[in-house]
């Protein structure tokens, strides 16, 4: 823990509240200095660039990233000893990947800027080490003038009333006693609300002060606001406030999650991919297409042989990455390109979905792989279940932990669910259904449906 911590840890609430306003001004200073204005800008033009001017645009900044990074970071320069030109876009393909296990071991090689200097972001690994990523205060700038230019379509800036779901330890003991789990900061308008302690006994606390605040945006992790909407319709509290959006941070949304979100809070959730890494942006734009943001980065989309395709492995190249500049970097996700074209005004590429991660996935004999969209979709037409997570751990079973409201979930509604399993699992799919009273988050706050022992 550090001193900040541990100031912060025995504080009495108001002066954690100030706190907390204290933290975000000098947070606030990293993000909003004076490249995020310029950068606000240029993404801002976005909508007069035809897509061949994105590409030109991609290149230029593509090369300068190359060239900056065999320059900073010696791992590079050893990695790409043998290839001509490695500055050059048309030659991307002939660069090696980098994946994550290379990027662990040979961090210290990659940074760019010692600790001190940079702005730290930690990534939970899946397997069980975390990585700290290391970014320059311009590239938080960057990233920052992103997420706001895309937030900006729907009004959203810093200082409009704000509800945020995120992965923060926030409370201590006093706190959960008094089932207050959150923290204020009334300086900018942000309510913090803990993503670990949402449960069936403490959902009405978080739903009446989410009331109360009458929050103009929800920002957060997708899995802990579906959780708190089916318990605000298990209980029986209609939510009364009128939102602009939320937006998704973190974990993928899949339609069904979007369904249940947009009917219980009324209002329109916006999905958008980024990753602790510091990934290229992918933002969906006011006629719910997902458009790639090439003047962040590139995208390549493979197969198993490391050839092109429309449906596969995501591999970025991500330009706000100077201080530990990711260049092939395989992240560990899916996406699906599509060929269709967009009258928003953005000439982006579109996306037709993004998977998630690569080891969401559930796997049947009969008929292979199953993503999460179709996991989730196994909740259609069901009622009464709050939370589910599936674990595989052979090829032929799986064990499927639900959360239930007693009250609305029947026998027909566990004939259903085990229904729609059939259809995407099989028939010869040992499906095995316990109910328990908790399903717990990982250390991260976030919550993973589905966990595949099967794949590491
Ligand atoms: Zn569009």
């Amino acid at each position: 823990m550090g001193l900040k911590d541990k100031i912060y840890a025995h504080a009495p609430n108001v002066v954690q509240n100030l706190l907390i306003s204290l933290f975000n001004s000098i947070a606030y200073k990293d993000r909003y200095g004076k490249h995020y204005k310029q950068f606000l800008k240029v993404y801002s033009k976005n909508k007069v660039l035809s897509t061949k001017e994105l590409k030109e645009l991609q290149k230029i900044k593509y090369e300068e990233f190359v060239a900056f990074t065999l320059k900073k970071a010696p791992f590079y320069s050893k990695f790409y000893q043998k290839i001509n030109s490695p500055t050059k876009i048309e030659n991307i393909k002939s660069l090696p990947i980098l994946t994550k296990e290379l990027l662990r071991k040979n961090c210290e090689e990659i940074y760019t800027i010692p600790k001190s200097k940079a702005v730290l972001s930690k990534t939970g690994g899946t397997t069980g080490v975390a990585l700290e990523v290391r970014f320059t205060k311009k590239d938080v700038e960057e990233r920052f003038a992103i997420l706001d230019h895309f937030r900006k379509n729907y009004g959203y800036k810093l200082g409009k009333k704000t509800a945020w779901f995120s992965g923060k330890t926030l409370l201590n003991e006093k706190d959960i006693q008094r089932n207050r789990f959150w923290k204020s900061d009334y300086l900018f308008k942000v309510r913090y609300f803990s993503t670990f302690h949402i449960s069936e006994h403490t959902a009405k606390y978080y739903l009446e002060s989410l009331i109360l605040f009458k929050p103009k945006y929800i920002i957060g992790f997708p899995s802990s606001l579906v959780e708190l909407a089916r318990m605000g319709k298990k209980l029986n509290i209609d939510f009364p406030i009128k939102i602009n959006a939320i937006f998704g941070t973190a974990e993928t949304i899949t339609e069904q999650l979007k369904y249940e979100l947009e009917t219980y809070f009324k209002t329109k959730v916006l999905n958008q991919y980024a990753s602790s890494e510091g990934a290229p942006f992918i933002v969906e734009c006011p006629l719910g297409n997902l458009h790639l943001e090439l003047q962040s980065g590139v995208f390549e989309v493979l197969d198993e042989n490391n050839l092109p395709c429309k449906k596969g492995r995501l591999v970025i190249t991500s330009f706000s990455t100077h201080g530990t500049p990711l260049i092939r970097y395989d992240i560990g996700d899916e996406i699906e390109l599509s060929d269709a074209t967009c009258t928003c005004g953005n000439n982006n590429p579109l996306v037709k979905e993004i998977l998630g991660r690569s080891n969401d996935y559930l796997l049947s004999p009969e008929y292979g792989k199953i993503n999460l969209g179709n996991v989730s979709n196994t909740l259609k037409n069901v009622s009464g279940i709050i939370k589910m997570q599936v674990i595989q751990e052979e090829i032929n079973s799986i064990d499927i932990k639900i959360c239930i409201d007693p009250n609305k979930y029947s026998l027909n509604d566990e004939k259903i669910f085990l229904q729609n399993w059939r259809e995407r699992m099989g028939n010869q799919q040992n499906i095995t259904i316990t109910i328990v009273s908790e399903i717990s988050n990982e250390k991260s706050g976030k919550f993973k449906m589905v966990i595949n022992k099967l794949m590491k």
